[in-house]
Protein backbone atom coordinates (compact mmCIF):
# COMPACT_ATOMS: atom_id res chain seq x y z
CA UNK A 1 0.00 0.00 0.00
CA UNK A 2 1.39 3.37 -1.01
CA UNK A 3 -0.60 5.44 1.11
CA UNK A 4 -2.55 4.78 4.40
CA UNK A 5 -3.96 6.62 7.15
CA UNK A 6 -5.03 5.42 10.53
CA UNK A 7 -7.28 8.09 11.43
CA UNK A 8 -11.30 7.23 10.34
CA UNK A 9 -11.63 9.26 7.89
CA UNK A 10 -15.49 11.44 7.82
CA UNK A 11 -15.68 10.49 4.03
CA UNK A 12 -14.06 7.52 1.53
CA UNK A 13 -13.92 8.72 -1.79
CA UNK A 14 -13.91 6.08 -4.77
CA UNK A 15 -12.14 6.91 -7.80
CA UNK A 16 -12.20 4.07 -10.11
CA UNK A 17 -9.99 3.63 -12.95
CA UNK A 18 -12.64 5.25 -15.54
CA UNK A 19 -13.03 8.52 -13.50
CA UNK A 20 -9.78 9.74 -13.42
CA UNK A 21 -10.76 13.80 -13.99
CA UNK A 22 -9.65 16.08 -11.21
CA UNK A 23 -13.03 17.96 -11.59
CA UNK A 24 -14.93 14.86 -10.76
CA UNK A 25 -17.99 15.79 -8.61
CA UNK A 26 -16.38 13.09 -5.96
CA UNK A 27 -13.28 15.71 -5.23
CA UNK A 28 -14.67 18.65 -5.70
CA UNK A 29 -15.58 19.39 -1.84
CA UNK A 30 -13.03 17.25 -0.75
CA UNK A 31 -11.74 18.38 2.28
CA UNK A 32 -8.02 16.86 2.73
CA UNK A 33 -8.01 16.83 6.69
CA UNK A 34 -11.36 14.75 6.70
CA UNK A 35 -11.61 12.66 3.69
CA UNK A 36 -9.67 9.72 2.21
CA UNK A 37 -9.62 9.11 -1.70
CA UNK A 38 -9.59 5.22 -2.63
CA UNK A 39 -8.81 3.70 -5.63
CA UNK A 40 -7.76 0.24 -6.13
CA UNK A 41 -6.15 -1.80 -8.41
CA UNK A 42 -8.08 -5.11 -8.70
CA UNK A 43 -6.98 -8.15 -10.74
CA UNK A 44 -10.42 -8.95 -11.27
CA UNK A 45 -10.81 -6.38 -13.45
CA UNK A 46 -8.46 -7.35 -15.92
CA UNK A 47 -9.55 -10.86 -15.60
CA UNK A 48 -13.67 -11.39 -15.52
CA UNK A 49 -12.98 -10.96 -19.42
CA UNK A 50 -9.56 -11.52 -20.85
CA UNK A 51 -8.41 -7.85 -21.39
CA UNK A 52 -5.86 -6.81 -23.88
CA UNK A 53 -2.42 -6.41 -22.50
CA UNK A 54 -2.44 -2.64 -23.39
CA UNK A 55 -6.05 -1.91 -22.05
CA UNK A 56 -4.76 -3.21 -18.86
CA UNK A 57 -1.81 -1.05 -19.14
CA UNK A 58 -3.77 2.06 -19.75
CA UNK A 59 -6.08 1.60 -16.85
CA UNK A 60 -2.97 0.92 -14.43
CA UNK A 61 -0.58 3.86 -15.71
CA UNK A 62 -3.08 6.59 -16.25
CA UNK A 63 -4.71 5.15 -12.48
CA UNK A 64 -0.75 5.63 -11.10
CA UNK A 65 -0.41 9.14 -12.89
CA UNK A 66 -3.80 10.09 -11.51
CA UNK A 67 -2.77 9.68 -7.52
CA UNK A 68 -0.13 11.04 -8.20
CA UNK A 69 -1.24 14.84 -9.29
CA UNK A 70 -3.99 14.23 -6.64
CA UNK A 71 -1.24 13.71 -3.66
CA UNK A 72 0.69 17.05 -5.65
CA UNK A 73 -2.47 18.82 -4.61
CA UNK A 74 -2.44 17.53 -1.05
CA UNK A 75 -5.17 15.17 -1.16
CA UNK A 76 -4.66 12.56 0.79
CA UNK A 77 -4.68 8.75 -1.38
CA UNK A 78 -5.31 5.01 -0.26
CA UNK A 79 -4.04 3.34 -3.12
CA UNK A 80 -4.27 -0.44 -3.34
CA UNK A 81 -1.63 -1.02 -6.05
CA UNK A 82 -2.05 -4.71 -8.21
CA UNK A 83 1.31 -6.07 -6.91
CA UNK A 84 1.03 -4.91 -3.28
CA UNK A 85 -1.96 -6.86 -1.42
CA UNK A 86 -3.38 -10.08 -2.01
CA UNK A 87 -5.50 -11.09 -4.88
CA UNK A 88 -8.96 -9.87 -4.36
CA UNK A 89 -12.23 -8.53 -6.53
CA UNK A 90 -12.80 -4.87 -6.25
CA UNK A 91 -15.56 -5.58 -3.69
CA UNK A 92 -13.77 -7.44 -1.46
CA UNK A 93 -11.09 -5.00 -1.37
CA UNK A 94 -13.62 -2.53 -0.52
CA UNK A 95 -14.91 -4.57 2.06
CA UNK A 96 -11.74 -5.16 3.46
CA UNK A 97 -10.90 -1.40 3.66
CA UNK A 98 -14.04 -0.38 4.90
CA UNK A 99 -14.00 -2.58 8.26
CA UNK A 100 -10.32 -0.91 8.64
CA UNK A 101 -11.10 2.50 7.99
CA UNK A 102 -14.41 2.56 9.13
CA UNK A 103 -15.21 5.73 7.14
CA UNK A 104 -18.91 7.34 8.15
CA UNK A 105 -19.49 7.61 4.34
CA UNK A 106 -18.90 6.53 0.79
CA UNK A 107 -19.17 8.53 -1.75
CA UNK A 108 -18.55 8.01 -5.22
CA UNK A 109 -19.99 9.14 -9.23
CA UNK A 110 -21.88 6.49 -11.19
CA UNK A 111 -19.53 3.64 -12.39
CA UNK A 112 -19.76 2.81 -16.08
CA UNK A 113 -21.02 -0.99 -15.62
CA UNK A 114 -23.88 -2.53 -13.90
CA UNK A 115 -21.32 -5.12 -12.32
CA UNK A 116 -19.10 -2.77 -11.03
CA UNK A 117 -21.83 -0.55 -9.31
CA UNK A 118 -23.46 -4.06 -8.20
CA UNK A 119 -20.23 -5.37 -6.83
CA UNK A 120 -19.59 -1.77 -4.33
CA UNK A 121 -23.20 -1.38 -3.46
CA UNK A 122 -23.35 -4.38 -1.81
CA UNK A 123 -20.00 -4.51 -0.22
CA UNK A 124 -21.15 -0.98 0.88
CA UNK A 125 -24.60 -2.24 2.69
CA UNK A 126 -22.46 -5.26 3.97
CA UNK A 127 -20.42 -2.99 5.91
CA UNK A 128 -23.82 -0.93 6.86
CA UNK A 129 -23.08 1.94 4.69
CA UNK A 130 -25.37 3.13 1.76
CA UNK A 131 -23.53 4.41 -0.58
CA UNK A 132 -23.74 7.88 -2.17
CA UNK A 133 -23.62 7.69 -5.59
CA UNK A 134 -23.82 10.45 -7.25
CA UNK A 135 -24.65 11.78 -11.26
CA UNK A 136 -21.13 11.63 -13.04
CA UNK A 137 -21.37 15.81 -14.77
CA UNK A 138 -18.35 14.54 -17.16
CA UNK A 139 -21.25 13.62 -19.21
CA UNK A 140 -23.62 16.70 -21.01
CA UNK A 141 -26.41 13.96 -20.31
CA UNK A 142 -27.24 13.29 -17.47
CA UNK A 143 -29.22 9.48 -16.83
CA UNK A 144 -32.21 11.15 -15.51
CA UNK A 145 -32.09 13.78 -18.49
CA UNK A 146 -32.18 10.76 -20.95
CA UNK A 147 -34.91 9.06 -19.26
CA UNK A 148 -36.64 11.64 -19.86
CA UNK A 149 -36.04 12.36 -23.44
CA UNK A 150 -36.84 9.10 -23.93
CA UNK A 151 -40.14 8.91 -22.18
CA UNK A 152 -42.80 8.25 -24.38
CA UNK A 153 -41.33 7.96 -27.44
CA UNK A 154 -42.12 5.40 -30.29
CA UNK A 155 -38.53 4.34 -31.15
CA UNK A 156 -35.19 5.96 -29.42
CA UNK A 157 -33.43 7.30 -32.90
CA UNK A 158 -30.09 8.77 -32.48
CA UNK A 159 -30.82 11.67 -35.01
CA UNK A 160 -33.21 13.12 -32.56
CA UNK A 161 -31.25 12.87 -29.50
CA UNK A 162 -28.47 14.82 -31.38
CA UNK A 163 -30.78 17.08 -32.39
CA UNK A 164 -32.24 17.70 -28.88
CA UNK A 165 -28.10 17.60 -27.47
CA UNK A 166 -27.33 20.23 -29.83
CA UNK A 167 -30.39 23.03 -29.25
CA UNK A 168 -29.75 22.30 -25.50
CA UNK A 169 -26.34 22.84 -25.65
CA UNK A 170 -26.39 25.34 -28.51
CA UNK A 171 -23.55 23.78 -30.19
CA UNK A 172 -23.37 24.49 -33.94
CA UNK A 173 -26.93 26.52 -33.78
CA UNK A 174 -26.65 29.68 -35.88
CA UNK A 175 -28.42 33.17 -34.32
CA UNK A 176 -31.93 32.19 -35.88
CA UNK A 177 -31.98 28.65 -34.02
CA UNK A 178 -30.61 26.69 -36.96
CA UNK A 179 -28.03 24.48 -37.80
CA UNK A 180 -24.89 25.99 -38.91
CA UNK A 181 -24.08 25.82 -42.30
CA UNK A 182 -27.65 25.06 -42.99
CA UNK A 183 -27.96 21.64 -42.55
CA UNK A 184 -28.48 18.79 -39.61
CA UNK A 185 -26.59 15.97 -41.63
CA UNK A 186 -23.34 16.43 -44.14
CA UNK A 187 -23.61 12.47 -44.56
CA UNK A 188 -23.60 13.41 -48.49
CA UNK A 189 -20.07 14.89 -48.30
CA UNK A 190 -18.59 12.79 -46.05
CA UNK A 191 -18.02 8.98 -46.16
CA UNK A 192 -15.92 8.53 -49.04
CA UNK A 193 -13.57 5.70 -49.98
CA UNK A 194 -10.14 7.21 -50.60
CA UNK A 195 -9.93 5.47 -54.34
CA UNK A 196 -7.10 3.50 -56.00
CA UNK A 197 -3.85 5.34 -54.89
CA UNK A 198 -5.21 5.53 -51.16
CA UNK A 199 -4.65 8.16 -48.73
CA UNK A 200 -1.05 9.23 -49.72
CA UNK A 201 1.13 10.66 -47.07
CA UNK A 202 -0.81 10.98 -44.07
CA UNK A 203 0.45 13.40 -40.65
CA UNK A 204 1.78 10.87 -38.08
CA UNK A 205 -0.58 11.00 -35.01
CA UNK A 206 1.36 12.18 -31.78
CA UNK A 207 2.02 9.31 -29.73
CA UNK A 208 3.49 9.33 -26.01
CA UNK A 209 6.13 6.55 -25.19
CA UNK A 210 5.94 4.89 -22.16
CA UNK A 211 7.47 7.03 -18.67
CA UNK A 212 8.90 5.90 -15.69
CA UNK A 213 5.40 4.84 -14.28
CA UNK A 214 4.60 3.30 -17.64
CA UNK A 215 7.19 0.98 -17.89
CA UNK A 216 6.88 0.06 -14.43
CA UNK A 217 3.13 -1.00 -15.03
CA UNK A 218 4.23 -2.95 -18.35
CA UNK A 219 6.87 -4.79 -16.77
CA UNK A 220 4.00 -5.54 -13.66
CA UNK A 221 1.40 -7.01 -16.69
CA UNK A 222 3.56 -9.03 -18.98
CA UNK A 223 4.00 -10.85 -15.20
CA UNK A 224 0.81 -10.91 -13.68
CA UNK A 225 -1.16 -11.49 -16.92
CA UNK A 226 1.19 -13.50 -19.60
CA UNK A 227 -1.56 -15.27 -21.70
CA UNK A 228 -3.39 -12.23 -22.42
CA UNK A 229 -4.10 -10.76 -25.65
CA UNK A 230 -2.43 -8.65 -27.30
CA UNK A 231 1.03 -7.05 -27.76
CA UNK A 232 2.92 -3.64 -25.84
CA UNK A 233 5.52 -2.69 -28.17
CA UNK A 234 3.81 -0.08 -29.75
CA UNK A 235 2.08 1.26 -26.43
CA UNK A 236 1.82 5.31 -26.73
CA UNK A 237 -1.79 6.40 -25.45
CA UNK A 238 -2.12 9.56 -22.99
CA UNK A 239 -1.98 8.21 -19.52
CA UNK A 240 -2.22 12.10 -18.38
CA UNK A 241 -4.33 14.64 -18.62
CA UNK A 242 -1.97 17.04 -19.97
CA UNK A 243 -1.21 14.13 -23.08
CA UNK A 244 -4.63 14.17 -23.54
CA UNK A 245 -4.72 17.64 -24.16
CA UNK A 246 -1.92 17.21 -26.44
CA UNK A 247 -3.46 14.82 -28.52
CA UNK A 248 -6.62 16.45 -28.43
CA UNK A 249 -4.65 19.75 -30.00
CA UNK A 250 -2.64 17.09 -32.60
CA UNK A 251 -5.95 15.90 -33.76
CA UNK A 252 -7.10 19.30 -34.30
CA UNK A 253 -4.57 20.44 -36.51
CA UNK A 254 -3.40 17.62 -38.59
CA UNK A 255 -6.63 15.43 -38.94
CA UNK A 256 -9.93 17.17 -38.26
CA UNK A 257 -10.21 18.66 -41.52
CA UNK A 258 -10.40 15.85 -43.27
CA UNK A 259 -12.31 13.56 -40.81
CA UNK A 260 -15.51 13.78 -42.51
CA UNK A 261 -15.12 12.53 -45.80
CA UNK A 262 -12.62 9.69 -44.89
CA UNK A 263 -14.13 8.68 -41.77
CA UNK A 264 -15.45 5.52 -43.45
CA UNK A 265 -12.68 4.64 -45.40
CA UNK A 266 -10.14 1.77 -44.63
CA UNK A 267 -6.71 1.28 -45.66
CA UNK A 268 -3.92 -1.81 -45.37
CA UNK A 269 -1.01 -0.18 -42.79
CA UNK A 270 -2.88 3.00 -42.10
CA UNK A 271 -4.29 2.34 -38.53
CA UNK A 272 -5.37 5.55 -37.86
CA UNK A 273 -5.88 7.54 -40.27
CA UNK A 274 -8.30 10.92 -39.34
CA UNK A 275 -9.69 9.61 -36.61
CA UNK A 276 -9.06 11.48 -33.09
CA UNK A 277 -7.79 8.48 -30.98
CA UNK A 278 -8.95 10.43 -28.12
CA UNK A 279 -11.90 7.62 -27.04
CA UNK A 280 -9.69 5.93 -24.28
CA UNK A 281 -8.66 9.59 -22.94
CA UNK A 282 -12.34 10.55 -22.45
CA UNK A 283 -13.48 6.91 -21.33
CA UNK A 284 -11.15 7.41 -18.55
CA UNK A 285 -12.16 11.17 -17.96
CA UNK A 286 -8.47 12.13 -18.84
CA UNK A 287 -9.89 14.42 -21.32
CA UNK A 288 -13.85 16.45 -20.68
CA UNK A 289 -16.00 16.15 -23.93
CA UNK A 290 -17.11 19.63 -23.52
CA UNK A 291 -13.39 20.97 -24.54
CA UNK A 292 -13.18 18.08 -27.68
CA UNK A 293 -16.33 19.77 -28.72
CA UNK A 294 -15.54 23.25 -28.45
CA UNK A 295 -11.84 22.25 -30.13
CA UNK A 296 -13.64 21.12 -32.53
CA UNK A 297 -16.00 24.11 -33.13
CA UNK A 298 -13.39 26.64 -32.54
CA UNK A 299 -11.42 25.21 -35.51
CA UNK A 300 -14.72 25.84 -37.79
CA UNK A 301 -15.04 28.90 -36.49
CA UNK A 302 -11.73 29.65 -37.41
CA UNK A 303 -11.84 28.52 -40.83
CA UNK A 304 -9.38 25.70 -40.13
CA UNK A 305 -11.87 22.86 -40.76
CA UNK A 306 -15.42 22.39 -42.97
CA UNK A 307 -18.24 22.26 -41.35
CA UNK A 308 -18.80 18.92 -42.32
CA UNK A 309 -16.07 17.55 -40.54
CA UNK A 310 -16.64 19.17 -37.76
CA UNK A 311 -20.20 18.39 -37.39
CA UNK A 312 -19.34 14.89 -38.41
CA UNK A 313 -16.85 14.57 -35.39
CA UNK A 314 -19.76 16.84 -33.14
CA UNK A 315 -21.93 13.95 -34.08
CA UNK A 316 -19.89 11.01 -32.93
CA UNK A 317 -19.30 13.13 -29.43
CA UNK A 318 -22.61 14.93 -28.47
CA UNK A 319 -24.66 12.61 -30.34
CA UNK A 320 -23.37 8.94 -30.37
CA UNK A 321 -21.34 8.99 -26.72
CA UNK A 322 -23.97 10.53 -25.21
CA UNK A 323 -26.63 8.54 -26.50
CA UNK A 324 -25.36 4.84 -25.77
CA UNK A 325 -24.40 5.80 -22.32
CA UNK A 326 -28.32 6.42 -22.38
CA UNK A 327 -29.11 3.31 -23.76
CA UNK A 328 -27.23 1.33 -21.49
CA UNK A 329 -28.51 2.63 -18.25
CA UNK A 330 -32.27 3.08 -19.76
CA UNK A 331 -32.26 -0.97 -20.81
CA UNK A 332 -30.67 -2.00 -17.69
CA UNK A 333 -28.41 -5.28 -16.98
CA UNK A 334 -31.28 -7.29 -19.17
CA UNK A 335 -29.66 -5.94 -22.13
CA UNK A 336 -26.34 -7.72 -22.05
CA UNK A 337 -28.23 -11.30 -22.60
CA UNK A 338 -30.20 -9.95 -25.49
CA UNK A 339 -30.16 -12.32 -29.01
CA UNK A 340 -32.87 -11.18 -30.93
CA UNK A 341 -31.75 -13.31 -34.14
CA UNK A 342 -31.41 -16.44 -32.22
CA UNK A 343 -27.46 -16.28 -32.81
CA UNK A 344 -25.49 -19.45 -31.18
CA UNK A 345 -22.45 -20.07 -33.44
CA UNK A 346 -18.87 -19.72 -31.26
CA UNK A 347 -17.03 -16.83 -31.65
CA UNK A 348 -14.05 -18.25 -34.16
CA UNK A 349 -10.71 -18.55 -32.43
CA UNK A 350 -9.16 -15.80 -35.57
CA UNK A 351 -10.42 -13.07 -33.22
CA UNK A 352 -7.98 -13.89 -30.42
CA UNK A 353 -5.54 -14.72 -33.00
CA UNK A 354 -5.93 -12.82 -36.26
CA UNK A 355 -4.87 -16.12 -38.32
CA UNK A 356 -7.07 -16.15 -41.61
CA UNK A 357 -6.66 -16.28 -44.92
CA UNK A 358 -9.29 -13.10 -45.12
CA UNK A 359 -7.03 -10.25 -45.46
CA UNK A 360 -9.54 -7.46 -43.77
CA UNK A 361 -10.12 -9.72 -41.21
CA UNK A 362 -6.38 -10.54 -40.51
CA UNK A 363 -5.33 -6.49 -41.32
CA UNK A 364 -7.95 -5.76 -38.34
CA UNK A 365 -7.48 -8.17 -35.59
CA UNK A 366 -3.98 -7.83 -36.43
CA UNK A 367 -4.30 -4.24 -35.47
CA UNK A 368 -5.98 -4.81 -32.38
CA UNK A 369 -3.42 -6.90 -31.48
CA UNK A 370 -0.74 -4.53 -31.66
CA UNK A 371 -2.55 -1.38 -30.59
CA UNK A 372 -5.85 -2.32 -28.83
CA UNK A 373 -7.67 0.04 -31.17
CA UNK A 374 -9.86 -0.39 -34.76
CA UNK A 375 -11.79 2.75 -36.01
CA UNK A 376 -15.33 2.73 -35.92
CA UNK A 377 -16.03 1.21 -39.62
CA UNK A 378 -13.24 -1.02 -39.04
CA UNK A 379 -15.19 -2.41 -35.91
CA UNK A 380 -18.50 -2.09 -37.46
CA UNK A 381 -18.42 -3.37 -41.16
CA UNK A 382 -14.95 -6.17 -40.57
CA UNK A 383 -14.98 -7.62 -37.29
CA UNK A 384 -18.67 -7.39 -36.52
CA UNK A 385 -20.32 -7.09 -39.54
CA UNK A 386 -18.52 -11.06 -39.86
CA UNK A 387 -19.81 -11.87 -36.23
CA UNK A 388 -23.25 -11.06 -37.34
CA UNK A 389 -23.00 -12.99 -40.85
CA UNK A 390 -21.77 -15.81 -39.39
CA UNK A 391 -24.76 -15.92 -36.50
CA UNK A 392 -22.29 -15.81 -33.55
CA UNK A 393 -23.60 -15.56 -30.44
CA UNK A 394 -24.25 -12.07 -29.01
CA UNK A 395 -22.39 -12.26 -25.73
CA UNK A 396 -19.44 -13.72 -27.26
CA UNK A 397 -19.16 -10.70 -29.41
CA UNK A 398 -19.84 -8.30 -26.43
CA UNK A 399 -17.26 -10.23 -24.54
CA UNK A 400 -14.30 -9.98 -27.39
CA UNK A 401 -14.77 -6.00 -28.01
CA UNK A 402 -15.07 -5.71 -24.14
CA UNK A 403 -11.42 -7.28 -24.05
CA UNK A 404 -9.79 -5.87 -26.74
CA UNK A 405 -9.99 -2.49 -27.28
CA UNK A 406 -7.78 -0.14 -25.00
CA UNK A 407 -11.51 2.13 -25.02
CA UNK A 408 -13.83 -0.08 -23.89
CA UNK A 409 -15.88 0.39 -20.52
CA UNK A 410 -19.25 -1.37 -20.83
CA UNK A 411 -21.36 1.71 -21.20
CA UNK A 412 -20.19 2.33 -24.32
CA UNK A 413 -19.18 -0.98 -25.67
CA UNK A 414 -21.98 -3.02 -24.94
CA UNK A 415 -24.59 -0.48 -27.50
CA UNK A 416 -22.34 -0.31 -29.78
CA UNK A 417 -21.47 -4.38 -30.00
CA UNK A 418 -25.00 -5.99 -29.14
CA UNK A 419 -27.26 -3.29 -30.57
CA UNK A 420 -25.73 -1.33 -33.49
CA UNK A 421 -23.63 -3.71 -34.82
CA UNK A 422 -24.76 -7.47 -33.80
CA UNK A 423 -29.00 -6.38 -33.66
CA UNK A 424 -29.40 -8.32 -30.67
CA UNK A 425 -31.34 -5.88 -29.33
CA UNK A 426 -33.86 -6.52 -32.13
CA UNK A 427 -33.64 -2.70 -33.77
CA UNK A 428 -33.76 -0.37 -30.39
CA UNK A 429 -30.36 1.03 -31.87
CA UNK A 430 -29.83 0.49 -35.18
CA UNK A 431 -32.97 0.74 -37.43
CA UNK A 432 -32.05 -2.43 -39.65
CA UNK A 433 -28.88 -4.83 -39.32
CA UNK A 434 -25.49 -3.16 -40.22
CA UNK A 435 -25.58 -6.51 -43.17
CA UNK A 436 -23.46 -5.92 -46.31
CA UNK A 437 -20.94 -8.22 -48.75
CA UNK A 438 -17.98 -8.39 -49.56
CA UNK A 439 -18.60 -5.81 -52.01
CA UNK A 440 -18.77 -2.77 -48.99
CA UNK A 441 -15.03 -3.83 -47.56
CA UNK A 442 -14.18 -3.66 -51.69
CA UNK A 443 -15.67 -0.53 -51.82
CA UNK A 444 -14.14 1.47 -48.82
CA UNK A 445 -10.72 -0.61 -48.69
CA UNK A 446 -7.70 -1.86 -50.06
CA UNK A 447 -8.54 -5.35 -48.29
CA UNK A 448 -9.61 -7.21 -50.99
CA UNK A 449 -6.45 -6.63 -53.45
CA UNK A 450 -4.39 -9.58 -53.17
CA UNK A 451 -7.19 -11.41 -50.94
CA UNK A 452 -7.13 -15.02 -52.07
CA UNK A 453 -10.71 -14.34 -52.64
CA UNK A 454 -13.36 -12.76 -54.31
CA UNK A 455 -15.67 -10.08 -53.09
CA UNK A 456 -17.72 -10.52 -55.96
CA UNK A 457 -18.33 -14.13 -55.64
CA UNK A 458 -20.76 -16.37 -53.14
CA UNK A 459 -19.90 -19.90 -54.19
CA UNK A 460 -16.84 -22.01 -54.91
CA UNK A 461 -13.42 -21.91 -54.06
CA UNK A 462 -12.90 -17.81 -54.17
CA UNK A 463 -15.90 -16.89 -52.59
CA UNK A 464 -15.68 -14.71 -50.33
CA UNK A 465 -16.90 -15.54 -46.67
CA UNK A 466 -18.87 -12.34 -46.52
CA UNK A 467 -20.68 -12.24 -49.49
CA UNK A 468 -21.55 -16.07 -49.03
CA UNK A 469 -22.93 -15.80 -45.40
CA UNK A 470 -23.96 -12.14 -46.87
CA UNK A 471 -26.97 -13.98 -48.91
CA UNK A 472 -26.92 -16.54 -46.63
CA UNK A 473 -28.32 -13.91 -43.59
CA UNK A 474 -31.05 -12.76 -46.06
CA UNK A 475 -31.87 -15.90 -46.72
CA UNK A 476 -31.88 -16.89 -43.30
CA UNK A 477 -33.97 -13.84 -41.97
CA UNK A 478 -35.96 -13.11 -44.80
CA UNK A 479 -39.17 -13.76 -43.14
CA UNK A 480 -38.21 -11.61 -40.06
CA UNK A 481 -37.15 -8.27 -42.37
CA UNK A 482 -39.29 -8.91 -44.95
CA UNK A 483 -41.49 -5.69 -44.12
CA UNK A 484 -38.95 -3.63 -43.41
CA UNK A 485 -39.33 -0.45 -45.36
CA UNK A 486 -35.66 0.15 -45.46
CA UNK A 487 -34.60 -3.46 -46.88
CA UNK A 488 -36.68 -2.99 -49.98
CA UNK A 489 -33.55 -3.03 -52.34
CA UNK A 490 -31.99 -6.49 -50.27
CA UNK A 491 -34.92 -8.61 -50.85
CA UNK A 492 -35.34 -7.52 -54.64
CA UNK A 493 -31.74 -8.83 -55.20
CA UNK A 494 -32.16 -11.50 -53.27
CA UNK A 495 -35.18 -12.44 -55.35
CA UNK A 496 -32.93 -12.77 -58.53
CA UNK A 497 -30.96 -15.59 -57.22
CA UNK A 498 -32.93 -18.86 -58.40
CA UNK A 499 -33.69 -21.62 -55.64
CA UNK A 500 -30.69 -23.92 -56.98
CA UNK A 501 -28.13 -21.18 -56.59
CA UNK A 502 -29.51 -20.80 -52.93
CA UNK A 503 -29.42 -23.94 -51.92
CA UNK A 504 -25.82 -24.00 -53.10
CA UNK A 505 -25.54 -20.52 -50.69
CA UNK A 506 -26.55 -22.16 -48.13
CA UNK A 507 -24.29 -25.32 -48.65
CA UNK A 508 -20.95 -23.49 -48.69
CA UNK A 509 -22.21 -21.12 -45.51
CA UNK A 510 -23.00 -24.56 -43.24
CA UNK A 511 -19.55 -25.56 -44.49
CA UNK A 512 -17.83 -22.26 -43.43
CA UNK A 513 -19.66 -22.58 -40.21
CA UNK A 514 -18.50 -26.10 -39.18
CA UNK A 515 -14.31 -24.67 -40.34
CA UNK A 516 -14.96 -21.76 -38.35
CA UNK A 517 -16.43 -23.96 -35.20
P1 LIG B 1 -13.20 8.92 -33.92
O1 LIG B 1 -13.60 8.05 -35.04
O2 LIG B 1 -12.22 9.97 -34.24
O3 LIG B 1 -14.52 9.57 -33.28
C1 LIG B 1 -14.43 10.62 -32.33
C2 LIG B 1 -15.04 10.28 -31.01
O4 LIG B 1 -16.42 10.08 -31.13
C3 LIG B 1 -14.51 9.01 -30.36
O5 LIG B 1 -13.32 9.28 -29.64
C4 LIG B 1 -15.66 8.58 -29.47
O6 LIG B 1 -15.56 9.17 -28.20
C5 LIG B 1 -16.88 9.14 -30.17
N1 LIG B 1 -17.59 8.08 -30.89
C6 LIG B 1 -17.52 7.79 -32.20
N2 LIG B 1 -18.40 6.82 -32.52
C7 LIG B 1 -19.01 6.45 -31.37
C8 LIG B 1 -19.99 5.50 -31.05
N3 LIG B 1 -20.55 4.71 -31.97
N4 LIG B 1 -20.35 5.37 -29.77
C9 LIG B 1 -19.81 6.15 -28.81
N5 LIG B 1 -18.88 7.09 -29.06
C10 LIG B 1 -18.48 7.24 -30.34
N6 LIG B 1 -16.19 3.33 -28.47
C11 LIG B 1 -15.63 3.40 -27.26
O7 LIG B 1 -15.27 4.49 -26.81
N7 LIG B 1 -15.47 2.28 -26.50
C12 LIG B 1 -15.85 1.05 -26.95
O8 LIG B 1 -15.69 0.06 -26.25
C13 LIG B 1 -16.44 0.95 -28.24
N8 LIG B 1 -16.84 -0.25 -28.74
C14 LIG B 1 -17.38 -0.31 -29.98
C15 LIG B 1 -17.80 -1.55 -30.46
C16 LIG B 1 -18.36 -1.66 -31.72
C17 LIG B 1 -18.84 -2.98 -32.23
C18 LIG B 1 -18.50 -0.50 -32.51
C19 LIG B 1 -19.12 -0.59 -33.87
C20 LIG B 1 -18.09 0.73 -32.04
C21 LIG B 1 -17.54 0.85 -30.78
N9 LIG B 1 -17.12 2.09 -30.26
C22 LIG B 1 -16.58 2.14 -28.99
C23 LIG B 1 -17.37 3.35 -30.99
C24 LIG B 1 -16.22 3.83 -31.90
O9 LIG B 1 -15.82 2.79 -32.75
C25 LIG B 1 -15.02 4.35 -31.12
O10 LIG B 1 -15.45 5.32 -30.18
C26 LIG B 1 -13.98 5.01 -32.01
O11 LIG B 1 -13.57 4.11 -33.02
C27 LIG B 1 -12.81 5.46 -31.17
O12 LIG B 1 -11.75 5.93 -31.95
P2 LIG B 1 -11.38 7.48 -32.09
O13 LIG B 1 -11.21 8.09 -30.77
O14 LIG B 1 -10.22 7.57 -33.04
O15 LIG B 1 -12.72 8.02 -32.69
FE1 LIG C 1 -12.32 -9.67 -46.89
FE2 LIG C 1 -13.66 -10.94 -48.84
FE3 LIG C 1 -12.26 -8.76 -49.39
FE4 LIG C 1 -10.98 -11.01 -48.78
S1 LIG C 1 -12.30 -10.63 -50.55
S2 LIG C 1 -10.52 -8.97 -48.02
S3 LIG C 1 -12.38 -11.88 -47.26
S4 LIG C 1 -14.05 -8.88 -48.08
Amino acid sequence: MTSMTDANPSRLLLVLGDQLSLDSPVLRDCDPDRDLVWMCEAADEATHVPSHKARTVLFLSAMRHFREALRARGLPVHYRALDQHEDTGLDQALADDLARLRPAEVVLAEPGEHRVRTLLTHACRAAGIEPHIISDDHFLCSTDDFQRWAKGRKTLLMEHFYRFMRKRNAVLIDADGQPAGGAWNFDKANRRPFGRQGPGMLPAPVGFPPDAITREVMGLVERRFPDAPGRLDAFDWPVTVEQAEAALADFIAHRLAAFGPFQDAMWKGEPWLYHARLSAAMNLKLIDPRRVIDAAVAAWERGHAPIASVEGFVRQVLGWREYVRGVYWREGPGYLGRNALEARQPLPDLYWTGETDMTCLRTVVGQVLDFGYAHHIQRLMVTGLFALLLGVEPRQVHQWYLAMFVDAVEWVEAPNTLGMSQFADGGLLASKPYAASGAYIQRMSNYCRGCRYNPKEAVGADACPFTTLYWNFLDRHRARFADHPRTALMWRNLDRIDADRLAEIRGQADQLRAQLS
